[in-house]
């Protein structure tokens, strides 16, 4: 007992709602959807939403389904269509063979609405959307009841059928719920079921001319496919009167359960779907799977592995109240899956030339490194070692300060996975530029240590320098300077990060890097996490872009909140 009762506190609260109802045998299982509407790309706000309604249904041995809610026909394309599906593939959920559109329910919803007006519960009206909102009332005042909101059934019946039939422009009837002018909650003064909308839809042509709203589609799909729990965001919550009165009016057996939870927000990040698709448009990015874009597409790119987004969407949990993620921890749970996973390479960003004066001519060997040392299967790889090598630019300095432990003249240093060296002597060229340096070997030191214990403070990453492949890397960073982008300047234009890419020419990597194939999570060591863009890369010649450095805000930070 005292178990139980553990495990419940664990349970989230709509975890919580699905138990009690499977106790009380209200169901026997659970049915969830995730239910986007196919007029833009799916961002990391979606996939919480993917998360917790495919990893929900998964927990309780349920199923979710994938619907696209394509009511509104001139905002929707195929090509969303199919990223969408995509995007949940590549999270890793699968909604097997339940994928349903709204669309294929209209004929469905129609013959609902014709009985909402045979029972007097619906009405056509012909107020303007101007009248009709001015009839609305406010927050503070009743709405009033269009002249129309009285018309017998059988005219009623008669003008949406007309309607349906094309008879009239756009915009000149509606077709309206009748429930309570009166009502303090606005969506229930008497809510539009139905527009008319001379428009072809992507799925069911020139079928329609009438579109039924949202708010009346979304509960009776839910009911239709026997949805048990309906996941939704906060911004619902008005809403939910109306979808139990869509589903209890239609007298339909199956009866669904609206449930909100808070929608996820990120420092450093936008995700209205209006602003993303600004963003593409009016080229600030350069497409939608933009590598700095919050979109699914964009991360995976970015090299995000699915397993992290997944990780994150647990570490979030579901709230009932809204409130922004740091940035800083989805970033941190992509460095978790990384470091498990990525193999550790070495690549110089910046190179500066290195001669071992004491290392013979032609002589090329090769040392052994340990691929992952986070994992243990992960296996060795051997790296040529030459008399000539490239370490980072920033690994040396003339005139060193005290904290700085790599190389300088007359300094030690360990090569990783191969000697110490000894810087002698940096060679200039006319502008005092350094343009390599002379250094020696210890032989005796081969694998990064010596007999005699000689401790040295700093080890560098480095390549050979014939062996190199030489290539441009790509560094992404935050697409936003401000944690809450637009919030001080009005605008979030004013506040893009015009450093958020940056194109490292001449940078050189070990030989192996390119032979990579494309989405190789790797470690460049020291300098962070790097993808090959499966976008960029061909065959013999991967495209790398930094995923993330190595330095993590968010473990600094957890460390100094418990000390
Ligand atoms: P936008 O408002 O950005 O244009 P939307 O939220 O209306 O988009 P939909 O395609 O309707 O986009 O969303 C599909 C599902 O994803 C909905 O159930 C919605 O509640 C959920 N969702 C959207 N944004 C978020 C978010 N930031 N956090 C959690 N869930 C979200
Ligand atoms: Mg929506």
């Amino acid at each position: 007992m005292a178990e139980n009762t553990e495990e419940k506190r664990s349970l989230n609260f709509i975890e919580r709602i699905i138990e009690d109802d499977l106790a009380s045998g209200k169901h026997d299982h659970i049915v969830t959807r995730f239910p986007p509407e196919p007029n833009g790309y799916l961002h990391i706000g979606h996939a919480k939403s993917i998360c917790l309604n495919f990893g929900t249904a998964e927990k309780y041995g349920g199923r979710c389904h994938l619907r696209f809610d394509d009511t509104n026909p001139e905002k929707e394309e195929m090509e969303y269509i199919e990223s969408i599906q995509k995007d949940v593939r590549w999270l890793g959920f699968d909604w097997s063979s339940h994928l349903y559109f709204a669309s294929d329910y209209f004929q469905q919803l129609y013959e609902i609405a014709l009985l909402l007006i045979r029972k007097g519960k619906a009405y056509v009206d012909s107020l303007t959307p101007e009248q009709i909102r001015e009839y609305r009332g406010t927050l503070t005042e009743p709405g009033r009841p269009s002249p129309d909101r009285d018309r017998p059934v059988e005219e009623n019946l008669e003008l949406f059928e007309r309607m349906k039939q094309g008879e009239f422009p756009d915009g000149t009837y509606v077709l309206r719920a009748k429930i309570d002018m009166a009502s303090p909650n606005l969506n229930m003064r008497d809510p539009a079921l139905y527009r008319i909308k001379h428009a072809s839809h992507p799925r069911t042509g020139d079928a329609w001319c009438i579109y039924p709203m949202y708010d009346y589609t979304h509960p009776l799909s839910d009911a239709f496919e026997g949805i048990t729990h309906s996941l939704c965001t906060l911004e619902f919550e008005d809403h939910r009167p109306l979808y139990d009165w869509a589903t209890a009016e239609s007298e339909y057996p199956h009866q669904p359960r609206q449930i909100e939870f808070a929608r996820l927000n990120l420092t450093y990040t936008v995700m209205s779907k209006r602003i993303l698709l600004t963003l593409v448009r009016d080229g600030y990015v350069e497409s939608w799977d933009d590598p700095r874009m919050p979109t699914i597409s964009g991360i995976r790119r970015r090299g995000y592995p699915p397993e992290a987004i997944r990780a994150f969407s647990e570490r979030i949990g579901v709230a009932k109240s809204n409130s922004t993620v740091d940035f800083a921890l989805l970033e941190h749970c992509v460095r978790e899956e990384l470091n498990k996973r990525a193999n550790r390479v070495m690549a110089v960003l910046d190179p500066l030339k290195v001669i071992i004066t004491n290392y013979p001519e032609d002589q090329v060997e090769h040392v052994e490194a340990v691929n992952n040392p986070e994992d243990p299967d992960g296996g060795t790889r051997m790296i040529p070692f030459s008399r000539e090598l490239y370490i980072e630019r920033e690994d040396f300095m003339e005139d060193p300060p005290k904290k700085f432990f790599r190389l300088s003249p007359g300094r030690e240093i360990r090569l990783k996975h191969a000697y110490y060296i000894t810087c002698n002597e940096a060679i200039k060229d006319e502008s005092g530029k350094i343009t390599a340096l002379l250094c020696t070997y210890d032989p005796d030191s081969r694998g990064g240590w010596t007999e005699d214990g000689r401790k040295v403070k700093g080890t560098s990453h480095w390549v050979s320098a014939p062996h190199a492949w030489e290539t441009d890397v790509i560094i992404y960073d935050k697409l936003f300077t401000q944690e809450i982008p637009g919030e001080h300047t009005g605008s979030i234009f004013d506040d893009l990060n015009d450093q958020s890419k940056q194109v490292l020419k001449g940078c050189m990597l070990e030989p192996s890097l390119q032979e990579a194939e494309p989405g190789r999570y790797l470690q460049f060591l020291r300098k962070g996490y790097f993808f090959s863009d499966p976008k960029l890369s061909g065959p013999g010649c991967p495209v790398f872009i930094r995923t993330a450095t190595l330095k993590d805000p968010w473990s600094k930070k957890m460390k100094q909140q418990k000390s």
